[in-house]
C-alpha cells in the first residue's frame, strides 16, 4: 500500500447545513470530494465500496443509531485494516461519549462543528492513519521474512531437504499422533556407504553433489502426510514413517536402497562400484511408557548392523531389545 496516498473521508450526517458546512470545511483542508452519506444504510454500504481511511459520523441518524453503524463498520474490517471514526454529536453526557468510544469511535466532535476544531482533528487522525499503514507495511514485510527464517531453520541448505531440527519436532509430533491414534511409527537411517573414500576420490564438491542425489531419492520415498525426510547429519539421513509397521518401512527402505544403486553414480574405490546406501529400520507402536529415543537408537543399531553385514543392505532392528 503507497504510503502518500490521498486521504478518503466519508461524511455520514442526515442534516443537510452540517453536510454542507463539514464539506466546505474538508475542501479547505484539501480534501475534495469527500464521500457522503445521509442515512445509516447508505453509510455502511459505501464503506464496503470505498473503504474510507476516515469517517465522520453523525451519532443520531433516521434509520440505524450512530453507535450500531460504527459496530458495522469495525466489523467490515478485515486483519490489519483500521479506520478512524469520529462521531459528530451534540450530547454533551460523559455517558454517550464512552459509550461513542465502546462502539468502536476513536473520538468525537461537538455540534455545532468549529472548523478549527475538525482540522486538528484530521491532522491527528491523518498521522493515525499513516503510522497505521507504514505498521502494515512493515508487518508484512516482517512476514516475508519470517517465512525465510523459518525455512532457514528447518531446511538444510544443501539438499534442500528437512534438517536435524526438523527431523527432531517431526518425531515428537508423530510420536504422540501415533501414541493417540494407537498406529506404528517407523524410523529409517539412512547412511551412504564408504562416502570418505568418495571424496578422496572425487573431491568435496562432487561428494556435495552426490548428497544431494542421494537426497532426492529418500525425499521421494516419503510422500504421504505422516511421513518426513531429513538430512540427520553428515551423509546420513532419516525417514520417519507414521502408521506405518516394520514390514512396510523396510520395504521403503529397500525402495531407497534401489532408487540409489539405480542413480550409477560411480564409485570406484567401493566395492559395488557405484554409490550405495545403508539402512537400519525400527518401528514401535508408541505409547507414553516408551520412549522415541529407544526407537531412534533401535534404527541406529540396525544400521550399524547393516554396515557390518556388508553395506548396500537393509536391517530391521528390534525395538523391544533394547528394553
Ligand atoms: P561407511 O560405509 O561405514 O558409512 O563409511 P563412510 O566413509 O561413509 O563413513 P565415515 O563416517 O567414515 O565418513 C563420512 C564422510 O562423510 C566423512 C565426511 O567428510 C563426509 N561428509 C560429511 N558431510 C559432508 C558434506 O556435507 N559434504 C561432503 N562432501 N562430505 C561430507
Ligand atoms: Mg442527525
Ligand atoms: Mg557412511
Ligand atoms: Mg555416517
Amino acid at each position: 500500500m503507497p504510503n502518500n496516498h490521498e486521504l478518503k473521508v466519508m461524511v455520514v450526517e442526515d442534516s443537510k447545513v452540517t453536510m454542507k458546512a463539514l464539506c466546505n470545511y474538508l475542501e479547505r483542508m484539501g480534501i475534495r470530494h469527500p464521500l457522503t452519506a445521509v442515512t445509516g444504510q447508505a453509510a455502511i454500504d459505501l464503506f464496503r465500496k470505498d473503504r474510507p481511511d476516515i469517517v465522520l459520523l453523525d451519532a443520531l441518524l433516521p434509520d440505524i443509531d450512530g453507535f450500531d453503524i460504527a459496530k458495522q463498520l469495525r466489523a467490515m474490517e478485515k486483519g490489519n485494516e483500521w479506520t478512524a471514526i469520529l462521531f459528530l454529536t451534540s450530547m454533551a453526557k460523559d455517558e454517550d461519549l464512552a459509550r461513542g468510544i465502546e462502539a468502536g469511535g476513536d473520538d468525537y466532535l461537538m455540534k455545532p462543528i468549529s472548523e478549527v476544531v475538525l482540522k486538528a482533528k484530521i491532522g491527528a487522525m491523518r498521522r493515525l492513519v499513516e503510522m497505521q499503514r507504514s505498521l502494515v507495511d512493515v508487518t508484512l514485510k516482517l512476514n516475508v521474512a519470517n517465512k525465510k527464517l523459518q525455512r532457514m531453520t528447518t531446511i538444510d541448505g544443501l539438499t534442500g531437504i528437512g534438517n536435524r531440527r526438523s527431523f527432531d519436532d517431526f518425531a515428537v509430533r508423530e510420536w504422540r499422533r501415533c501414541t493417540r491414534m494407537k498406529k506404528p511409527m517407523s524410523i529409517i537411517m539412512v547412511d551412504v556407504d564408504h562416502f570418505k573414500q568418495y571424496n578422496d576420490t572425487y573431491g568435496h564438491q562432487a561428494g556435495d553433489m552426490c548428497l544431494k542425489a542421494v537426497a532426492t531419492q529418500v525425499a521421494r520415498s516419503a510422500p504421504r502426510a505422516g511421513d518426513l525426510s531429513a538430512r540427520y547429519g553428515g551423509e546420513e539421513f532419516v525417514l520417519i514413517l507414521g502408521e506405518t509397521d516394520v514390514d512396510g518401512a523396510t520395504w521403503v527402505a529397500n525402495h531407497i536402497r534401489q532408487l540409489v544403486t539405480d542413480k550409477k553414480i560411480p564409485h570406484s574405490a567401493s566395492p559395488f562400484e557405484h554409490v550405495t546406501v545403508s539402512c537400519g529400520v525400527a518401528s514401535v507402536t508408541p505409547r507414553d511408557d516408551l520412549s522415541l529415543g529407544t526407537l531412534l537408537k533401535a534404527a541406529d543399531n540396525a544400521l550399524y548392523m547393516a554396515k557390518s553385514q556388508g553395506r548396500n543392505t537393509v536391517i530391521a532392528g528390534d525395538y523391544w531389545q533394547l528394553t
